[in-house]
Parts: C-alpha cells; sequence; structure tokens
C-alpha cells in the first residue's frame, strides 16, 4: 500500500494536512508539528519513530533518543557465536531514519524523565520537551539476584552476550580461545524474559562450532524452566541427530549465584566451565523501571493493547521487550517492531483527536538456526480482545515447522534482512 493511501487509510491525512503539519520535506524534521520523543533506537523504537513520520506524512516532529552509533541486531547474532556471520553482518545505521525520514537523531542517553512537565534530561544535561513519548528501552538485568557477579571484573569475565555488541564478540573469543575438551555452561533465567528460543539457538550454535573446531568439548544448558520454553521438539530432534555427546540439557537449574568459574543451584550440584554464558532474570530497561512505569511485579510496564499508552503515566506509550506481555506474546523484534507500527498509528490517531484502531492485529514469527544453514521456526498471531482488553492468540493461526531444513534457513535471513530494512530504511 503506498503511504498516502496508508494515510488515509488511517483517516489521518486531512487533519494533519488541515493542521498545517505537512513539512513536505523528509530531509529534516518540520519543527511546526507535536513533538513524539521516541527512547531507544532498537527493533520497537526504530519502528515507531519512522512510521510516525511516514504516516503523518512528515508533520510530526519526531525526535529519537539512542546512546548506540549504529544498530547492531540481536537476531543472528548467535551466527555470530556460530562463526557462520561476522558483526558487520548484524550492523546497520541510522541514516535511513535521518536522512529518508527526517527523524532527529540525538545520540544520548536519556537519565531521567518528568511525566508530570512532559519533559526528559539527558545525560548530556540537555532537556527535551514532549507532547507524547514513546519508550522502548528493553531490558536490563535484575544483578541483584546473582551477588557473586557484582564482584569487580566478573561482569567483564561471565558474560551475557543477551543485548548484542561487544559481548556477541567478546563470548566468540571466548569460545575461539577454549582448550579443545573443555566445557561452555549457559543458564537460562525463568520465563519471561528476552527471545523464548534465543538460548536453545545459541546452545545449536556453539555446539555447530565445537562439532568443526573442538569435537572433544561442551555444551550444558541449565535452564531454570521445567522445560524447553519454545520449539521444545524440534529442538530436542537437533540436539539427539546432530549433537549427540556434545549438548546436554539440564531442566530445573535456577541459577542462585556465580562463584569464579562455577554455577550454583539452590537444588542442583555446582557446574564448572571453562566458558561460562549466564543469562540472568531481566526486566524493563532500566528507564522505564525508574519512572516509576514496571507495576507488573515491579518488573514489566502494563500498557493499554490499544495505545501502547502506560497504565502509570498519561501520554508516555511503551513497547517492545519492556512491557508486561499478553498471554503467550513472545518478547521478540518481530513483536517490538509490530508494537511500534501499532502504537505510530495510535499515537497519531490520539494527536489528532481521532479514535484509535479498535482491533489490533500483530503477527509473529520467530526462526531459530539449528546449524549454520538449517533452521526452525514457530509462527503465531494475535488478536485484541474487547472484553479480556488483551492480546489473545487467534485460534488455528501459526503453527511450527515439520523439520529444520536448509529453505527456512533462507527465509530466515529474508525475515532479517525484511525486518532490518522496515526498522531503519
Ligand atoms: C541472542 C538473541 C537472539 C534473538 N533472536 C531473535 C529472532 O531471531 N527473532 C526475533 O524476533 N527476536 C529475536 N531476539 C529478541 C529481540 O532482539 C528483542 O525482542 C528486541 O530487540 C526487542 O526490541 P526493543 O525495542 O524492545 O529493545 P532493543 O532492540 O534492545 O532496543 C532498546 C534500545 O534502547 C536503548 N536505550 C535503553 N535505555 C535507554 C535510555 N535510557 N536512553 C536512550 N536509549 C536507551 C538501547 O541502547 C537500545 O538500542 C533475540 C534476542 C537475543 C538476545
Amino acid at each position: 500500500m503506498k503511504r498516502r493511501n496508508l494515510v488515509q487509510g488511517l483517516g489521518l491525512a486531512a487533519t494533519v494536512g488541515s493542521l498545517g503539519w505537512l513539512g513536505g520535506c523528509a530531509s529534516i524534521a518540520s519543527g511546526k508539528g507535536p513533538k513524539v520523543v521516541v527512547v531507544g533506537g532498537g527493533y520497537g523504537g526504530a519502528t515507531a519513530a519512522k512510521y510516525l513520520r511516514m504516516w503523518s506524512d512528515y508533520g510530526v516532529d519526531v525526535t529519537l533518543v539512542e546512546p548506540q552509533a549504529s544498530f547492531v541486531s540481536c537476531p543472528i547474532s548467535n551466527l555470530v557465536l556460530g562463526g557462520s556471520k561476522s558483526m558487520a553482518d548484524i550492523t546497520s545505521r541510522y541514516d535511513g531514519l535521518v536522512r529518508r525520514h527526517g527523524v532527529r537523531m540525538v545520540r544520548d542517553t536519556v537519565e531521567q524523565i518528568d511525566p508530570q512537565r512532559r519533559t526528559l534530561k539527558l545525560a548530556s544535561g540537555a532537556e527535551l520537551a514532549y507532547d507524547r513519548l514513546i519508550l522502548s528501552p528493553g531490558i536490563d538485568f535484575m544483578w541483584d539476584k546473582l551477588p557473586g557477579m557484582n564482584k569487580p571484573g566478573m561482569q567483564e569475565q561471565v558474560l551475557h552476550a543477551w543485548k548484542a555488541g561487544p559481548q556477541t564478540l567478546a563470548l566468540r573469543q571466548q569460545l575461539e580461545s577454549m582448550p579443545d575438551g573443555g566445557v561452555f555452561a549457559m543458564s537460562i533465567p525463568q520465563a519471561p524474559y528476552r527471545c523464548p528460543p534465543g538460548p536453545y539457538e545459541r546452545a545449536c550454535q556453539v555446539a555447530h562450532y565445537f562439532k568443526q573446531a573442538k569435537p572433544r568439548s561442551k555444551v550444558i544448558i541449565l535452564d531454570a524452566n521445567d522445560d524447553v520454553t519454545s520449539k521444545g521438539p524440534l529442538f530436542k530432534k537437533a540436539w539427539a541427530e546432530r549433537y549427540a555427546g556434545i549438548i546436554e540439557y539440564r531442566p530445573k537449574h535456577e541459577l542462585s549465584d556465580v562463584d569464579g568459574r562455577v554455577l550454583k543451584f539452590e537444588f542442583a550440584d555446582d557446574v564448572k566451565a571453562e566458558v561460562l554464558n549466564v543469562i540472568p532474570p531481566m526486566r524493563s530497561g532500566s528507564i522505564a523501571v525508574k519512572t516509576g512505569l514496571a507495576t507488573a511485579n515491579a518488573r514489566w510496564c502494563e500498557v493499554d493493547f490499544l495505545t501502547f499508552e502506560s497504565k502509570a503515566a498519561r501520554n508516555i506509550h511503551v513497547l517492545g521487550d519492556s512491557i508486561q506481555i499478553a498471554p503467550l506474546m513472545p518478547k521478540s523484534a518481530h513483536m517490538a517492531n509490530q508494537h511500534g507500527k501499532t502504537c505510530a498509528a495510535a499515537v497519531l490517531a490520539l494527536l489528532t483527536g481521532k479514535e484509535p484502531n479498535r482491533l489490533p492485529i500483530y503477527n509473529n514469527t520467530c526462526y531459530s538456526f539449528v546449524s549454520d544453514e538449517d533452521v526452525v521456526h514457530v509462527a503465531s498471531v494475535h488478536r485484541y480482545d474487547a472484553d479480556k482488553k488483551t492480546m489473545l492468540t487467534v485460534p488455528g493461526s501459526g503453527g511450527v515447522s515439520v523439520a529444520a531444513n536448509e529453505l527456512e534457513g533462507r527465509y530466515a535471513m529474508a525475515w532479517a534482512r525484511n525486518i532490518w530494512s522496515d526498522t531503519l530504511s
């Protein structure tokens, strides 16, 4: 659908035009329209920023605050650990958002939000004002649950690599330096956490590398959950058929602490390994917690699924991994991208006095590489339920792969290129 048709479909074009917001120039934000500030240039925030500009016909002034110089994708980052992709393959520039869409990028970190004054304080000391604020700060880790990880040097030595970037490369280097015959031990927190199938894909990638380069080495998965949380039968099949003798899966292993190179559990024996990968329990990005938006168990932000407006603060919308999810809704890049579009359309409706769409529908596909080529997927469709005021999976929608195969590997890479383009170009 062409952009103008989509704007008309949303019923926004006439209102936006009659208010005189049309900048007509995508190179810079006009500065005359309503001001929306987006915090976090990841999958949720960058998508919301781009679509707010496009669907307002470049009439809404959008500022995106993000500390990183470039966008580094968590999806496909496990393949960097496996050795078949590089950091360059998962890194994109923010240029498209600025040059093509006129998003004003501010490379900074938001330190404080004042919901009454509708202002943000940045680490640089600058202040930004907003009419509506969109927060997509991803996740942060609950280090207080693992006291040993707060000792000096521990977080540099025992990596999570659960935010793609320098730790992804550092963990790959630890695997390369590990002697053949060594053990890689990975801990998985209780769900919900970012990307349910991600740890199991990671185990496959590390095992794939060991099979080629260090065949006497082992991968031990220590999962706090009762069983594999996503695509269980497909992962277990891959472990049995491709990585027998390499991958060992131990459920019901909730990590209680880390001491040097030893993982400690309340109800199980310690595990010592040459390379540890601790994926800690997580919650909403710190800025959301600090602003008092994490109302669900002091961890996740509750929102109205029609608009993504926070249940704790007016004019602030939260999306992506930071939200308290609806049943069976994964914390995924695909989902954050869908949140970004739904939120952009709702914010534009609210800015123009319209009613937001009353029946949002999202879909999700999560691909997982079980080798450098073969892939499995799980897909679902989620629809708003007005009675329950939440998103429910559409009965009979979605599904899972029958078996891992190379054709799905090509679909997975096409999915990645499409979502990078949809988010940033
Ligand atoms: C190993 C791994 C593999 C994955 N694979 C897949 C996959 O195959 N498919 C899939 O759909 N999902 C996958 N995911 C999940 C996906 O990466 C996340 O669900 C997605 O990134 C969530 O988007 P988000 O916008 O909420 O957060 P993010 O993409 O993490 O973006 C948050 C942004 O906010 C910024 N930020 C935080 N605080 C502030 C602040 N105070 N001021 C300014 N900026 C701030 C951060 O710098 C960051 O850029 C994977 C995740 C991992 C870890």
